[in-house]
């Protein structure tokens, strides 16, 4: 059976337990549950460190939320994103790491052993590597937060199903946005992408899929606009309207479904005022994955503003574990 069903259903036996919350205890606990997270547990289970992975609201991670990954190294072809996580997982259970769905909401790193409080159970640990990864962006608009969930999503993959043969539009111009398209126009009637300026930030390769869907009519790009507001009424979305940069102007048309994908946030709100960030993204030092707290160690997306990949996150998930097996064998620790 896929691991991340395997995830879903211990998440639904947790759902259903009676028992009081409970206080666990380790020597090195994983916050998050993408390839950082996974990479982590299975070089610190590996390094008999016994530890303990919480998988967060998102089991698998970003990756869960699309559908092919091409470049992760010797991925065969066709290799989904959910496939190649359900693969980590099963990877780091085989190795002895604990994997829990819980959601940490509290984080007390003023002394060691470190505690964090779930929604379910409570930790107590003396290591911890931090790989929250990074969260969906919107853009703020009230409308948007209305219809979200009925017409509005981050999320073509899982969302996309409900508009065959419908009208979408997707905001955004980088990877994500031209992934979201790529996936949609194999769905929808009509897929729009709005951009706020006049090139795109995806990589070239996507790019070049793009204007071929462009040139075959599957999709037409709107350069220098943005998304003003949702309109909708009790059935859900039903319409947008779109202000030219250009020329200023402001139209309505009508629209069922509106994806955004312009970009993410670090999940690290759980550490402010504690760890030392750069614009939300959690500092590191010495070159590897030390934060500002000896014995926090932090890795993948949520520590890393600049490349942001499945294997640059698995990477530095590595490096957090040898990182944390070196402070924890210390003699002083
Ligand atoms: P994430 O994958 O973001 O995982 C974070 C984990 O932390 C989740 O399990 C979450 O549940 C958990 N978490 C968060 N908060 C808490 C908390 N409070 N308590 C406990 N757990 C918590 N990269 C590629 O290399 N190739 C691709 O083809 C590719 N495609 C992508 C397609 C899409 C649509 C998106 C959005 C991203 C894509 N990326 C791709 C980027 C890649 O997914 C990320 O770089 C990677 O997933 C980052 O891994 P991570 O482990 O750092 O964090
Ligand atoms: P991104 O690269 O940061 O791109 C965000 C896009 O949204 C940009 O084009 C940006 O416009 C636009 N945008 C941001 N805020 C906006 C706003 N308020 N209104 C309108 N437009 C707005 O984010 P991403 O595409 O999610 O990619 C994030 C990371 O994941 C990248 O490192 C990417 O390589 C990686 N990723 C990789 C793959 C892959 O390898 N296949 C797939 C998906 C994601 P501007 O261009 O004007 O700034």
């Amino acid at each position: 059976m896929p691991a991340v069903c395997l995830w879903l259903m211990e998440m639904a036996q947790t759902d259903n337990r009676t028992e009081v919350a409970q206080e666990v205890d380790c020597r090195l606990l994983i916050l998050g549950s993408g390839p950082a997270g996974c990479t982590a547990a299975i070089y610190a289970s590996r390094a008999n460190l016994a530890p303990l992975l919480i998988s967060g609201e998102e089991p698998g991670g970003q990756l869960t939320t699309t559908t092919e990954v091409e470049n992760w190294p010797a991925g065969v072809p066709g290799l989904q994103g959910p496939q190649l996580m359900d693969a980590m997982r099963d990877h780091a259970g085989r190795f002895g790491a604990e994997l829990r769905c819980d959601h940490i909401v509290t984080a007390d790193l003023s002394r060691r052993p470190f505690l964090l409080r779930g929604e379910r159970d409570s930790y107590r640990c003396e290591a911890l590597i931090i790989a929250t990864g990074a969260s969906a962006k919107y853009l703020g608009l009230e409308s948007e937060r209305r219809y979200l969930g009925r017409g509005v999503s981050a999320c073509a993959t899982c969302d996309g199903f409900f508009f065959r043969g419908q009208d979408v539009l997707v905001i955004g111009g980088g990877n994500t946005a031209a992934e979201e398209c790529l996936y949609l126009c194999k769905l929808a009637r009509r897929v729009i992408l709005v951009h706020r300026r006049g090139e795109l930030r995806a990589e070239r390769i996507l790019q070049q899929r793009l204007f071929e869907l462009e040139r075959a009519g599957k999709l037409s790009i709107r350069w220098h606009h943005v998304l003003e507001e949702v309109c909708g009424d009790d059935s859900g979305v039903t319409g947008v309207k779109l202000r030219d940069l250009s020329s200023g102007q402001l139209r309505e048309e009508p629209m069922n479904g509106v994806f955004i994908a312009i970009g993410h946030q670090p999940n690290t709100a759980l550490f402010d005022a504690q760890l030392d960030m750069d614009g939300g993204y959690l500092r590191t030092v010495g070159g590897g994955t030390a934060t500002s707290i000896p014995g926090v160690f932090a890795a993948g997306d949520v520590s890393d503003p600049v490349y942001r990949q499945a294997v640059t996150a698995a990477g530095l998930g590595c490096m957090a574990a040898l990182d944390a097996e070196r402070f924890l064998d210390a003699p002083s620790s």
